[in-house]
């Protein structure tokens, strides 16, 4: 594995692979790696020649200062996973060198009532940000196909918006949310939970389940009171959102017709750590 922290090094680099005609797979992550981000590794490898890996906190993707201070770094370990992982190039930027010129914003992407719903919503200016930093790496790493997991199934719909906009041709292939055995679904954020915590979070997956075996056409408010239950008897202080949405939109549905797809999402605080997870329901 070849480690860059140069982006004109890491460009010059992958123009002479692509010259070369080899297909190269991308996996943007902030680090604290897990099993998670490992299978969008291994998944690259299926299906693309050269493998490039990045791991960068972007600051602008915080709205709450204390998120981004107090997120896990774990840098030498995860540098051992992703060559054990066989990733063939690893990009550990600096700020300054994904921000050249500054963090502040100079584009406001347009992603419509994405960013008025759920996270868009409860975390304002996140998925700019997201944004932001996917533009410059996508600038960078310029890759045929970019790996994302369904873990983050906004953010996903967020950079399919972003490619789409700026008329980027590049395939983006999501992976499923992988699971501790407890179905608690991993999570960097799960580093800074007690043990006591980290039982007690497996209610997220609890309450989503909850929800797909119980689903019926009709209102789906009785569902979505009961996950709230579930949540707040396991020790979770403060739930952002319990949601049932049109998987295609994340427009909230109030009646299932039967018919429509839907996914459940939820984002709920436990030990002041907020935590998201996901069931596609249909
Ligand atoms: P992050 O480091 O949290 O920004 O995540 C980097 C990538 O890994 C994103 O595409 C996430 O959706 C994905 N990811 C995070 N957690 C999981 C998980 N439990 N299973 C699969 N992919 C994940």
């Amino acid at each position: 594995m070849i480690l860059f922290k140069k982006a004109d090094e890491l460009q010059k680099y992958l123009i002479e692979i692509k010259a070369s005609g080899q297909k190269t797979g991308f996996v943007p992550t902030m680090g604290a790696l897990h099993q998670g981000h490992l299978s969008l590794i291994e998944n690259s490898k299926k299906l693309a020649e050269i493998t490039v890996c990045s791991i960068f906190v972007n600051p602008t993707q915080f709205n709450d200062p204390k998120d981004f201070e107090q997120y896990p770094v774990t840098i030498e370990q995860d540098i051992r996973l992703v060559a054990q992982a066989g990733c063939d190039l690893l990009f550990l930027p600096s700020v300054q060198e994904i921000y050249p010129s500054g963090l502040q914003k100079q584009v406001h992407y347009d992603l419509g009532r994405l960013e008025t719903l759920l996270e868009g919503k409860y975390r304002p200016g996140h998925f700019q940000g997201v944004c932001q930093v996917m533009h410059r790496l996508l600038d960078i790493v310029n890759p045929g196909i970019l790996f994302m997991g369904q873990k983050d199934y906004q953010q996903c719909m967020v950079v399919q918006q972003l490619i789409t906009l700026e008329g980027r041709h590049i395939r983006l292939v999501t992976s499923p949310t992988l699971r501790e055995t407890s179905g608690l679904a991993m999570s960097s954020r799960n580093r800074r939970l007690s043990e006591t915590a980290k039982e007690n979070a497996t209610a997220v997956y609890h309450a989503l389940q909850f929800m797909k075996q119980h689903l019926q056409p009709g209102p789906v408010k009785a569902l979505i009171d009961e996950a709230g239950v579930i949540l707040h008897q396991s020790g979770f202080e403060k739930t952002d959102y319990i949601s049932i949405c049109h998987a295609q939109t994340l427009e909230p549905v109030n009646e299932w017709d039967g018919h429509i797809p839907l996914i459940a999402l939820i984002a709920a605080f436990i030990e002041n750590i907020r935590l998201i997870d996901n069931l596609p329901l249909t």
